[in-house]
């Protein structure tokens, strides 16, 4: 096991529901070391660029239109093994399969609104956080 990053959002719908609180309070109570964090309001081209992988996919303009419906708070999580850590604290995509304790069952309403986003591998981690944070934004600790 080695120590990781990996890049976290909360998403807008969760962010409008005010849980954005109690989420950080889970990140932070599962041992997750916050080493960045902002909030900012994403432009539709700002978000499909961020979902460039999911353009071919059928919900991609939706999901694209929901990022942007208010603010978001990108932060960049450090941990062993914080890739698989963090997807395994979100719980499944669709709410409705999310395990008990998970954050998405406890905060998302739907497959698309699902409170939170998790990086899925390594790579694309590393494209993720300098999506959204440059290297002096990212505070070792
Ligand atoms: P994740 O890694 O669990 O976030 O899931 P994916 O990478 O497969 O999808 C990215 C995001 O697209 C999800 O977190 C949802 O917000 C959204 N999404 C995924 N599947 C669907 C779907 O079937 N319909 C809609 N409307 N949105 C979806």
């Amino acid at each position: 096991m080695s120590v990781e990053r990996t890049l976290a959002i909360i998403k807008p719908d969760a962010v409008t529901a005010g849980a954005a609180g109690k989420i950080l309070s889970r990140i932070e109570q599962a041992g997750f070391k916050v080493v960045a964090l902002k909030m900012i309001q994403m432009s539709f081209d700002d978000a499909a660029g961020f979902y460039a992988v999911h353009r071919e996919r059928p919900f991609f303009k939706s999901l694209c239109t929901f990022m942007t419906q208010g603010p978001c708070i990108p932060m960049v999580l450090e941990a062993d093994d914080a890739i698989q850590r963090w997807r395994d604290l979100m719980g499944a995509t669709d709410p409705v399969k999310a395990a008990a304790g998970t954050i998405r069952k406890d905060f998302a309403t739907s497959i698309e609104a699902n409170a939170v986003h998790g990086s899925d591998a390594a790579a694309t981690a590393a494209f993720e956080i300098g999506y959204f944070f440059s290297s002096l934004e990212l505070c070792g600790r």
